[in-house]
């Protein structure tokens, strides 16, 4: 998912060649390297980096943005009066839903929040990559410009790759195996274990049922959050924002536990992931009864 999106980011463009109003000689507008030049502008002045619909409007839209100016130029953006009209409204939310699939976005209360910690950002270098606009010649026809546009031809896959969102102790999960990479991404959410715990303001782990702040009376919170779902599934990101369900909050030792029950039920299978939701949800019930307590 990160890969594909980190792909079209800088490639998705209107008028895009997939659409019958193309038109070769029309002003090129990158939106998402727009939107994200927004947010990682602010990210840089340590300001809280998100973006609501009605901004993308007022500010993005409003002031005329392309994408293509430097990222200095976002942080002074002033308010405009631009209103959206006709389908304009569903059709950018849409999209901000739909980019908020990139593990380092999420959909929340209607605002798009940049998912970072300044770890990350230090030791991950393609933000510029998804800042920086695909511009090439335009071609003559609609096909061989959408053609060209698309085509990884030549070109090279981005490797996504946020490190700091895995310690050391997971190779043991990981393995290589791309779904358990993401799954970890999605548990190690700086953004997603903020909402958790504040519509979830408790301390017992879901599985063993111990209170961490009752037996280590000197810490905040120790729990972590485990995603129930199959390794390889993405958040679900709902109208009103990112899904909290399948999430649970689980004390370091649970869920480390949790992890190897996983991996050797998966040897046993001789499989990747679980084939399922419900397939996913049993074995987690499964490790969860056979903890002794
Ligand atoms: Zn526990
Ligand atoms: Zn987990």
């Amino acid at each position: 998912m990160d890969e594909f999106f980190s792909l079209f980011i800088p490639r998705f463009r209107f008028p895009f060649a997939a659409f019958s109003d193309y038109h070769k000689s029309a002003n090129l507008i990158y939106p998402f390297c727009s939107i994200f030049k927004f947010l990682i502008s602010n990210f840089q002045l340590g300001r809280l980096a998100k973006i609501s619909l009605e901004e993308v409007f007022s500010l993005i839209i409003g002031n005329n943005c392309n994408g293509m100016e430097p990222i200095e130029f976002y942080v002074s953006l002033r308010k405009t009066n631009y209103q959206p009209s006709g389908d304009e409204n569903r059709q950018v939310r849409e999209m901000l839903i739909f980019i908020s699939q990139i593990s380092i976005l999420k959909w929340h209360n209607g605002y798009l929040l940049l998912d970072l910690t300044k770890k990350d950002y230090d030791d991950y270098n393609g933000f510029l990559h998804l800042t920086t606009p695909f511009i090439s010649e335009p071609h003559s026809t609609r096909e061989n410009e959408y053609l060209a546009v698309t085509s990884l031809k030549g070109g090279e896959l981005p490797h996504f790759k946020l490190q700091s969102r895995e310690a050391p102790t997971d190779d043991i999960f990981i393995e290589g195996k791309r779904s358990r990479v993401n799954h970890i991404k999605i548990e190690r959410s700086p953004l997603l274990r903020k909402l958790f715990f504040e519509k979830n303001p408790h301390t017992i782990c879901d599985m063993c049922v111990c209170d961490t702040k009752v037996r280590y009376p000197w810490t905040e919170n120790l729990l972590e959050v485990h995603h129930i779902l199959p390794l390889s599934s993405t958040l679900v990101v709902t109208r009103e924002g990112t899904s909290l369900h399948d999430v649970v909050g689980l004390c370091p030792n649970c869920h480390k536990s949790v992890h190897a029950y996983y991996k050797n039920w998966l040897n046993r299978y001789k499989i990747d992931d679980f084939r399922s939701r419900t397939e996913a949800k049993e074995i987690y019930q499964q490790a969860k009864s056979s903890i002794l307590l």
